[in-house]
């Protein structure tokens, strides 16, 4: 396939979902309510085709507890993965035309962040999350170019746990098989100290996932559900020759599950959950802070204010495309959490919709 037409007819994709704030997109997602769960009351009152949500504050009478929101999209919860995916392939896609860019999942613990990122645990195809969909779109096109250009993508996986970044596929005995690239910073843009495993297919890639999945559980019963209170940062890393002029195309994609966004109460946490709920704060609010930053093209970012945002760097700003998840519990007892959520995502898309009160 002639590769030049293919970077053109992408390059219009992706202009078409350059909308609302330029690099920066937000879209929402609800949570179905799960089965066997008794509360069937959903706070979501409304979603809109062009990104409104309206939400319910069920305290109060009829539409006065009503709020509107406006995204880029709102996924209401009978979505499927693929149509959450359908809206994120033109950003994966450009990857490999040698954009940065970076997704990740923002909510509280059990809305939905991982299921969207990687989908359910012992998934099949067709519920696979983001991940999975990207890297095998990733081969898929990098396969359809190579008359024309040999791609090489890395990947490597890290979790960050109060401010510590800890490698999730150190080198053991079953990685030996994939091997860790030798060149391993392609562009400067690796996280540090953590290995990078070259990948040639989505199986190699779903082996290595699981890989970090594992290491991320087996902290997790020893510290208590560790991995809703850490970030999990999967990283993969494009390397494009052409085969003709030999110039290099390279593109870096970060795929973030963050910690649970919930508010913890100060006054019932102590000792080590304190210090975790601290930093999982700082964290978030770094990051917010970031992304506030760049969707005002403010002239200073403050990168250096946590690990999460020092090792999104790369993927956040300049060139670089990113898209947040805001993923909301649907049920009225988490209203409030879920409010949060919305503000949170609110700010740090510069869109300031929320304290209008519709009249539908
Ligand atoms: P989080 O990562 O935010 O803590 P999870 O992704 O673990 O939340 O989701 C919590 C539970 O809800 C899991 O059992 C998950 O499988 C289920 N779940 C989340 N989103 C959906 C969805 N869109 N459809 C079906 N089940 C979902």
């Amino acid at each position: 396939e002639n590769y030049h037409a293919l970077l053109a007819e992408n390059r219009k994709l992706f202009n078409e979902i350059q909308d609302l704030k330029g690099n920066i997109r937000v879209y929402c997602r609800i949570r179905p309510f799960l089965p066997g769960q008794r509360e069937k009351r959903t706070s979501v009152e409304h979603v809109g085709e062009n990104g409104e949500l309206v939400v319910a504050d069920r305290s109060k009478p009829g539409k006065e507890g009503h709020r509107l929101f406006k995204f880029n999209k709102v996924f209401g919860s009978d979505a499927t993965q693929a149509e959450v995916y359908s809206d994120t392939q033109p950003l994966i896609r450009s990857v490999l035309d040698g954009y940065n860019v970076c997704i990740f999942a923002y909510g509280q613990t059990g809305s939905g962040k991982t299921y969207t990122m990687t989908g359910p645990n012992s998934s099949t195809k067709e519920n696979w999350g983001v991940n999975y969909r990207a890297l095998n779109d990733l081969f898929d096109i990098s396969q359809r170019r190579k008359s024309s250009i040999t791609y090489e993508i890395g990947v490597q996986m890290v979790e960050i746990y109060n401010e510590q970044v800890r490698d999730l596929l150190s080198s053991d005995g079953s990685l030996k098989k994939l091997g860790i690239m030798t060149h391993s910073q392609p562009n400067g843009l690796a996280v540090p100290d953590a290995s990078m495993h070259p990948v040639k297919s989505t199986s190699d890639v779903i082996q290595l996932m699981g890989l970090g999945h594992k290491n991320r559980v087996v902290s997790a019963t020893a510290l208590n559900e560790r991995s809703s209170r850490s970030h999990s940062v999967v990283t993969v890393h494009v390397r494009g020759t052409d085969l003709k002029t030999g110039s290099a195309l390279i593109g870096n994609l970060h795929l973030v599950d963050l910690a649970g966004s919930e508010r913890v109460d100060r006054s019932e946490v102590i000792g080590d959950r304190l210090k975790e709920a601290q930093h999982i704060n700082k964290s978030l609010s770094a990051l917010g802070d970031v992304i506030f930053a760049l969707s005002q093209k403010s002239s200073h970012v403050p990168y250096r204010n946590s690990k999460l945002t020092q090792v999104l760097q790369s993927s956040l700003g300049g060139q670089a495309k990113t898209l947040m998840f805001v993923q909301l519990n649907p049920e009225t007892s988490s209203y409030s959490e879920s409010l949060s959520t919305l503000k949170f995502a609110e700010r740090v898309a510069g869109v300031e919709l929320g304290a209008a009160r519709t009249n539908k």
